[in-house]
């Protein structure tokens, strides 16, 4: 099916189009610069660019793609979460298209569309490391984002999508960000600090692995934790700070991104051997992070376990990743969604799609 999917959850546009598992285009307007000087996110200013890139984010999707919208079978939106009066644009374009065009309406969840974003075939998107044959389930799935940071069992991506844990208090992405403020590096942190790494020793700091201990691992065994690694960090700076020595940025930088990735992989794999599942699905924004796709791959390899990686475009929220969703739902026959749905900011990440009509 020819799918376009929408997403405004956060701060980015984003328009995707799809036919089935093939990417055709993937066209992202972003509020970040307007955003910037705050440090993040303001969500009024990111509700109203929304509002102003929709439209013209649609025609350039089209154009990409080389379709128009009578060609689409199907429209996806992002329902949730984000950000509420983000969404609601998003949400509003879509119905009023979905409409005016007499389209099926997919109503989808942004955190699965992070994970469906493994399943396309990129075209002329250089993606060595992504595997383009069809996923096979089950699959431990590592969804690592600026608001979320979850292991999932995902037994189909279209229905049965397990939480095996979850981070206890801020989002890895969220602690990149965090950190990158500590060390004077702009918003958003992620590729601030994978840049300033680049040069620095992994090895230099030895800051904590979170629930990672033998005796954490009993009782979180998937779960996450970042607030004492991002204590840890800035307690770090400050005391070279305090005796008013400089602080070398790109050690920390690396030390701490190494901390974050040890963790995530070193989880990932623990859950693909406790269910004895070979496979792994990586997505989410901090999947962007250089370090941690190249580890990713390398112990996964290690432990012969298959891994899925997306291209860097879709790692961050795009619309593609919605079509793509929808466009898996179209093939497993599911029905599309009614219009009694609007905004879910905290819709969790078992809820593939709302509001879907009831079966006849
Ligand atoms: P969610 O998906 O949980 O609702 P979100 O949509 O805001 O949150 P994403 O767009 O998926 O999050 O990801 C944004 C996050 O990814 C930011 O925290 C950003 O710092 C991080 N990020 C982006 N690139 C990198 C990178 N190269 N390394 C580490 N983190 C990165
Ligand atoms: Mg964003
Ligand atoms: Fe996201």
């Amino acid at each position: 099916p020819l799918v376009l999917g929408i997403e405004t959850s956060c701060d980015e546009t984003g328009i995707g189009i799809v036919r089935g598992r093939t990417l055709l285009s993937n066209t992202i307007a972003s509020s970040m610069d307007e955003h910037a000087r705050y440090g993040g996110v303001v969500p009024e200013v990111a509700a109203r660019a929304h509002l102003e890139a929709l439209q013209p984010a649609i025609d350039a999707a089209l154009a990409e793609a080389g379709v128009s919208l009578a060609d689409l079978d199907a429209i996806a939106v992002t329902s949730g979460p984000g950000l509420a009066g983000a969404l609601m644009v998003g949400v509003g374009a879509a119905k009023a298209l979905a409409v005016a065009l007499d389209k099926p309406l997919y109503a989808v969840n942004h955190l699965v569309g992070h994970i469906a974003a493994d399943i396309l075939r990129p075209i002329g998107d250089s993606a060595p490391e992504t595997d383009a044959a069809p996923v096979e389930y089950p699959t431990v799935a590592l969804l690592v984002s600026g608001g979320h940071t979850s292991l999932l069992l995902v037994r189909d991506l279209t229905s049965d999508v397990e939480m095996l844990g979850e981070t206890m208090d801020d989002a890895a992405g969220e602690a990149f960000d965090k950190i990158a403020r500590i060390l004077g590096l702009p918003y958003p942190g992620g590729p601030e600090i994978d840049r300033a790494a680049a040069s620095g020793d992994p090895r230099a700091i030895p800051f904590p692995r979170g629930l990672s201990r033998a005796s954490d691992m009993a009782a979180h065994r998937y779960d996450f934790s970042f607030s004492g690694l991002k204590t840890a960090v800035a307690r770090w700076v400050e005391q070279r700070e305090a005796a008013g020595e400089e602080v070398p940025v790109a050690d920390v930088a690396a030390s701490f991104r190494e901390a974050v990735v040890d963790v995530l992989v070193t989880k990932a794999l623990a859950a693909c051997r406790d269910h004895g599942v070979p496979r792994l699905l990586l997505g989410g924004g901090v999947i962007a992070n250089r370090r941690l796709r190249e580890v990713a791959l390398e112990r996964a390899a290690e432990a012969g376990v298959a891994v899925r990686i997306p291209p860097l475009s879709l790692c961050t929220d795009n619309g593609a990743m919605i079509a793509a969703l929808a466009a898996e739902l179209i093939r497993s026959g599911r029905p599309a969604s009614t219009l009694e749905f609007g905004a879910d900011s905290t819709l969790p990440v078992t809820e593939i799609q709302v509001a879907a009509r009831e079966a006849a």
